[in-house]
This record gives structure tokens, C-alpha cells and sequence, in this order.
């Protein structure tokens, strides 16, 4: 029996954490769109370029063509005994076709698990994330600051707003941020679709009792814990 899992949450609620314990408890590979996407960055046929444009412009790629990705995606044997599905579906679209797809292989969704923050406190957890390229390490200038210095620097030019600068103390390492994390517009932008493309979404699943919401400013133990017995409450 397989097992299907679909695990929402905004921006900074700690999906990567999560994620990397499921796969490991339960065997089973994650599955994200958007890095499937990404993957498609370097080949030249049409249909990448394509994918490329739409999601430089900020935009949703179309549903059949991201039903055909994830299609193509579940039919590799390491999914055989189910996937974790990251960034899908996004509309009540997709959900319709992976329900249909699912359920002609005997399979199904088990659980969907919505990773809960307030949304101010999922935006400092982007805005202020800082990585180290060396360690790998990463810290949080609002949360996790120890052995940090930072500081907010004008821009030169007076026209845009101030820049978030980070140095590692001990070696003075500059700390880097992902590049969408650098704008405070972009997050907000990206919070905003969130909550509008998750919500038809919840519903719908919530219709039949798959959705399990867990409160996910909370330490990472706890979340685990939770994430877990929702997993085996619904396998
Ligand atoms: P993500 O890494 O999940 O934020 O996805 C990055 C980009 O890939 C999105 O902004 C969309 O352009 C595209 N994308 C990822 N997943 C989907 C999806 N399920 N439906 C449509 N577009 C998607």
C-alpha cells in the first residue's frame, strides 16, 4: 500500500526540516514542482524555455503541463511506494487530475499536513535567514543570532530600501541570503499567493477529512512529533 502525502505551508514555516524527516521515516522521495522546474532549467527544447519564462514572470505554470510533469515524476520507480508532494498540487485543477491519476493506480492521498505560522512571523523567518556558503550553517538575525554580527546599511544611492548585511564573528565570514529572501516585497508577494492558492485547496481537502493543520512555531521536535502521529493516524 502506498503512501501519499502533501505537506503546505507558507514560506518560512519549515517545510525543508520537515520534509527531509518524512522521506527518511517513511521511505518515500519528495516531490516539488518547483525544483522539478528549476531541474528544466538548462535543456533548450521548447516547452523548458517556455516553463523558464512563466517562471521568471512570477507566474503559475499551466495545470496540464504540471500534471504532466508530476506524471511523468510518479512513474519513476522510487516513487512506487508513494510520494511527498511539495509545492502540489496549487489548484483545485491539479488536485481534481491527481486525485483521478491516483486513484486509476489503486493509490490515494493519505494526509495532507498544513505547516501553520502567523504570517508576520513566517515573513521574519525569510527576511531574516542568513547562511554561511563554507558551514552551511544557517542563522536568523531575528531568531538565531548567536556568534552573528548584523546590521542594516543605507543604500548608497539613497533609493532603494536599506541592506541587510551579516558577518560571521568568529572568521568574518559574509553570511549570505537567498536571493529571494532579499526583498521584503517579494516576500510579501509570495505570502499573499500562498494564502489565496492554498485556501480552495484546504477546502477541498478538508472536505474529506484529510487535512491535519499543526502549529509550526513551535521547536522542531514538537512539529516532528506532530507530523508523525497525523502520518500514521491516516495511513
Ligand atoms: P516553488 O519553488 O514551489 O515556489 O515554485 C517555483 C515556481 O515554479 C512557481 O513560482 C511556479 O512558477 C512554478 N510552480 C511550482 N509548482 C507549481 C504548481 N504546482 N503549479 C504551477 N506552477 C508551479
Amino acid at each position: 500500500m502506498s503512501l501519499n502525502i502533501i505537506l503546505m505551508g507558507v514560506q518560512g514555516a519549515g517545510k525543508g526540516e520537515q520534509a527531509r524527516f518524512i522521506q527518511e521515516k517513511y521511505g518515500i522521495p519528495q516531490v516539488s514542482t518547483g525544483d522539478l522546474f528549476r531541474a528544466m532549467k538548462t535543456r533548450t527544447d521548447a516547452l523548458a524555455q517556455r516553463i523558464q519564462a512563466i517562471m521568471a514572470a512570477g507566474n503559475l505554470i499551466d495545470d496540464d503541463t504540471t500534471n504532466a510533469v508530476v506524471e511523468e515524476r510518479l512513474a519513476q520507480p522510487d516513487a512506487k511506494n508513494g510520494v511527498l508532494l511539495d509545492g502540489y498540487p496549487r489548484t483545485p485543477a491539479q488536485a481534481a487530475w491527481l486525485d483521478a491519476h491516483l486513484a486509476s493506480k489503486g493509490s490515494k492521498i493519505n494526509s495532507v499536513l498544513l505547516l501553520e505560522i502567523d504570517l508576520y512571523t513566517a515573513f521574519k523567518r525569510s527576511f531574516g535567514r542568513v547562511s554561511s556558503d563554507t558551514s552551511k550553517r544557517s542563522y536568523n538575525i531575528y531568531y538565531n543570532a548567536e556568534g552573528i554580527d548584523w546590521s542594516f546599511e543605507d543604500h548608497a544611492d539613497g533609493q532603494h530600501p536599506p541592506r541587510l548585511k551579516a558577518t560571521h564573528r568568529e572568521s568574518g565570514e559574509a553570511l549570505r541570503r537567498r536571493p529571494d529572501d532579499a526583498s521584503a516585497h517579494a516576500i510579501i508577494k509570495r505570502i499573499d499567493t500562498f494564502v489565496e492558492t492554498t485556501q480552495p485547496l484546504i477546502d477541498y481537502y478538508r472536505s474529506r477529512g484529510l487535512v491535519t493543520r499543526i502549529y509550526a512555531d513551535q521547536p522542531i521536535e514538537v512539529v516532528t512529533m506532530a507530523i508523525q502521529y497525523a502520518i500514521d493516524a491516516h495511513k
